[in-house]
């Protein structure tokens, strides 16, 4: 049968999701700008080979796939993407549907989508990586309700699986939905990261730790609540030895951190959205700071290096992540539904906890007891959902230990000690904003809000 589904952009992504297409047993067409490419990709489809149509022009893609038409895009978001749109608005019907799956600014989805494209539109989120594309990723879609009714028996064919066997794919919601909610998954995946630094640099440094000693500690955290891909990973990494020197390779790896982004985009939006997300905001700061290697070199040479000999174990450290780790998706689930309401959104909160749980990089157990959190009731934070409320009152006096050490010691933990600050505001029924109120009425005559009620919309500081 001739291919309904085309794919543009035979790159890691590109090629790893139209060979789970063609697995999935959808013939596709494919197509990309280096035509030796298409070619290469082709030749090495094995036995998926027969349901793969590779084409040389833009146009040959087109002629190739039946009507109505689905186009995936996977080339580098940006401009890659409005050049392939406009090459392709001339050789698209109406009830074509083009499908932005890179890693897209939400905004730009909006904007493509409120242009008026001669074709349907959708972005999709796509986590999980090579891997994750070529045998089950986790798919955030956003777009029209009926772009999604067609595309939803690929998209979850495609997808990881749940240990439950739910599909992790589902519709976010409109336009830059799906490009939204995966956002957030990458500034959560940032925080995730950087927690379970933090707490090798505690082992590291503070308990004196070799990575080799480190990577039990992760593979056992990995059988209990912390069970997630990244300490597992985070385990296999510690435990790797360099083929060249044969030491811990760990060891020989320059500490300085990469980003596409997607981290600080979160960061931003949850800024203009006036939602504290202080997790995701320091993993985004440390990382800029890793990048600053020779002032940090220059900063060790004045004030000194933190002092080892902590009174923490490794336990301590486990259950600091625990808390550190809830508290950042409890901040992630806040700043979503924000969002609804900011953009008119119905994000179903369970639903993304749920697509969440296989395929993607922050995949992890802890996502099953959210989802059911959230079900219960989805406006309510994470904290305050009495499942993870009892988690907390156990956690947090680990958190609060690793925290006071990391500053007493002069080791920095900026993400444990944001989300930790970020709980205490939390809790904190009566704050000290009225001494900001104070101050900003006393110089700049902006009023406050009196707890008695009384209208004095002024205080006397003009006389003191
Ligand atoms: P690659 O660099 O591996 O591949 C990019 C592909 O896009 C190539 O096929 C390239 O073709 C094509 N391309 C580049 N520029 C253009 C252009 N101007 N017009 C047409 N085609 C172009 O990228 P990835 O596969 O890693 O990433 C693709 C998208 O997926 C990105 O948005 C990325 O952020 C996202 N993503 C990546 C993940 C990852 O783990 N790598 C995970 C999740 C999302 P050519 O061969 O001619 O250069």
């Amino acid at each position: 049968t001739a291919p309904q589904t085309g794919l543009i952009g035979l790159g890691t992504m590109g090629a790893a999701l139209a060979l789970n297409i063609a697995e999935k047993g959808f013939p596709i067409a494919v197509w990309n700008r280096t035509g030796s490419v298409t070619q290469a990709f082709h030749a090495n489809a094995g036995d998926l080979a027969p349901r793969i149509t590779p084409t040389a022009t833009l146009a040959e893609l087109v002629q190739a796939i039946t009507p109505p038409r689905a186009i995936i895009l996977m080339v580098p978001a940006g401009q890659a993407v409005d050049d392939q749109l406009a090459a392709l608005a001339p050789l698209l019907g109406p009830e074509d549907l083009v499908i932005d799956a890179g890693n897209a600014n939400f905004r730009d989805t909006n904007r493509r989508d409120a242009a008026g494209l001669p074709f349907h539109f959708m972005g999709i989120g796509v986590s999980g990586g090579e891997e994750g594309a070529r045998h089950g990723p986790s798919i955030m879609a956003g777009g029209p309700p009926a772009a999604w009714a067609r595309m939803q028996p690929l998209l979850q064919a495609i997808a990881a699986r749940a240990e439950d066997g739910t599909p992790c794919a589902d519709h976010m919601g409109p336009s830059g939905a799906g490009h939204f909610v995966k956002a957030v998954h990458n500034g959560i995946e940032y925080a995730d990261m950087q927690m379970i630094a933090e707490t090798y640099g505690v082992m590291r440094d503070g308990l004196g730790m070799a990575a080799p000693a480190i990577a039990p500690v992760f593979d056992a955290w990995n059988k209990g609540i912390l069970q997630s891909y990244l300490i597992e990973i985070s385990g296999q990494v510690a435990a790797t030895a360099d083929p060249v020197t044969g030491a811990p390779l760990l060891d020989m790896i320059v500490d300085s951190a990469g980003q596409k982004g997607t981290g600080r985009w979160t960061a931003v939006e949850a800024q203009h959205l006036a939602a504290p997300v202080p997790v995701i905001e320091a993993a985004v700061m440390a990382r800029n700071v890793s990048a600053r290697r020779a002032e940090r070199a220059a900063g060790e040479a004045r004030f000194g290096r933190a002092t080892p000999d902590l009174n923490l174990s490794v336990d301590d450290l486990e259950q600091a992540l625990i808390a550190g780790k809830i508290l950042c998706y409890a901040q992630g689930f806040a700043m979503m539904t924000a969002a609804a309401a900011e953009f008119g959104w119905a994000l179903d909160m369970p639903a993304i906890a749920r697509v969440w749980r296989a395929g993607c990089i922050i995949r992890s157990a802890m996502l099953n007891d959210m989802a059911a959190a959230l079900a219960e009731d989805p406006a309510r934070n994470l904290i305050l959902a009495p499942f993870f409320a009892a988690q907390l009152d156990h956690s947090l006096p680990a958190l609060r230990r690793v925290v006071a050490a990391g500053a007493l010691q002069g080791m920095g933990l900026p993400a444990l000690s944001a989300g930790l600050a970020w709980f205490d505001l939390m809790r904190q029924a009566r704050g000290t904003a009225n001494m900001i109120q104070g101050q900003r009425d006393f110089f700049g005559l902006h009023g406050f809000t009196r707890l008695d009620g009384l209208d004095h919309p002024h205080g006397p500081w003009a006389q003191a």
